[in-house]
């Protein structure tokens, strides 16, 4: 084994032109090299270069010395009755991410996290209870996906299949731009993962100007968490509106699918009982977005230990969905999957070291009031 690993490049992650222009710089080796690689990284799931039996010997060993895939390691996994799995991933000796596969009968969806902790706030979220420690790294956000596509393999290799990828684990995807859009590159490669842009979600909590970024770089379908359909009570559940409030929001939302050339927005809508589910709240969100290229997504709230609010009722739930169906606005209700691991949506908690007061993201207003230890 090679002394120095630490020093060796890892490739898990690494977009193809950049695998290229690696394999190019480090051994002079043509491009068709890099997109073998890539072939046994991401389609046979290889992680070790001795396995790579149709690459020259030498070229072989001259990887050892200087590359690496290396991925996350798996502390923890769970399966629910309803065949949802969730793993939890170490990021360091203390910290973990959450990683979740949704099974369905027509596809299935991996739910994968961007940061360790979220530095967002939202006020119904488990993971923003956990604060924020660090971005994830492409190869952590790539290895999710290594490591999901290896598990759902045993024991039946031609067992359940990824045919989704979501950003709706842990953390403000766009908050980690950088390490995200190589991630999604890598997920729509034909040579790696192979997933339609359609098939790749970004949800965000309304971070406008990469917003504007992504729709000049990416088109990935976008989702994004309104939850309120004003800026008074969307100031409250999702802090950062009191940056980029919810006229600026969408103002951006319709250049991203003007610019993509998209479908449509979807808009994720968390009910909270009696505070956001209320008949005039639909109505209000019917003006907002009728006639838009939008789709609104009910998300009935889960709740996790030391929340205040509760779920809105299932009658609450389907009369707001029939009052926008009824005007136009195309609505529906999430099925919440997992709830029995606390895999569902806004459940994951991971472990996070809060460092809130050395955060590198957005600086909200009342950070200041948090306690100044870490939880
Ligand atoms: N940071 C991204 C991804 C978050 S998770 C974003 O904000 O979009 C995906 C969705 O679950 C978001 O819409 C989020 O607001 C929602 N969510 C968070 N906590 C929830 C909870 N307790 N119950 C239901 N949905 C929740």
């Amino acid at each position: 084994m090679n002394q120095e690993a630490g020093d060796r490049v890892n490739l898990l992650g690494l977009p193809r032109a950049e695998l290229e222009a690696f394999v190019a710089s480090r051994f002079g080796a043509k491009p068709f090299r890099a997109r073998q690689l890539m072939k046994w990284i991401y389609r046979r799931g290889a992680a070790d270069f001795g396995e790579m039996t149709d690459l020259a010997k030498d070229f072989r060993e001259q990887l050892v010395q200087a590359a690496k895939i290396s991925v996350p390691r798996i502390v923890a996994s769970q399966s629910s009755s309803d065949g949802t799995r969730k793993w939890m991933l170490a990021m360091d000796a203390v910290q973990g991410i959450e990683t979740v596969y949704i099974p369905e009968p027509d596809r299935g969806t991996l739910c994968i996290s961007s940061q360790v902790g979220c530095a967002m706030d939202c006020s119904f979220c488990a993971t923003a209870q956990q604060g924020f420690n660090r971005n994830l790294s492409v190869a952590e956000i790539v290895g999710q996906v290594w490591l999901a596509q290896r598990e759902l393999a045993r024991p039946d290799p031609g067992g359940r299949r990824i045919t989704n990828i979501v950003f709706m684990g842990m953390g403000e995807p766009l908050a980690n731009y950088r390490n995200v859009v190589p991630a999604m590159r890598v997920f729509t490669d034909d040579l790696a993962y192979d997933l339609s842009r359609r098939r790749v979600t970004l949800s965000t909590s309304g971070l406008v100007p990469q917003i504007y970024k992504l729709a000049e770089e990416c088109n990935v379908a976008l989702a994004v968490s309104l939850h309120a359909p004003n800026d008074a009570l969307r100031n409250e559940l999702v802090p950062i509106n009191r940056k980029h409030p919810i006229a600026e929001l969408l103002a951006a939302c319709w250049h991203y699918i003007d610019k993509q050339n998209g479908r449509s927005v979807t808009f994720e809508y968390v009910m909270l009982d009696r505070i956001n589910d209320r008949p005039e709240h639909a109505r209000e969100l019917t003006r907002l977005l009728k006639g838009r290229p939008a789709k609104l997504n009910l998300i009935p709230f889960n709740a996790f230990p030391g929340t205040p609010y509760r779920r809105s009722s299932d009658a609450a739930i389907l009369k707001f969905r029939d009052i926008l169906n009824d005007a136009g606005v195309i609505a529906t209700i999430r099925r919440t999957r997992g709830a029995d691991l606390d895999a569902a949506c806004g459940q994951l908690a991971g472990k996070v070291t809060d460092r809130t007061l050395v955060r590198l993201g957005v600086k909200l207003p009342h950070v200041a009031e948090r306690p100044a230890v870490a939880r």
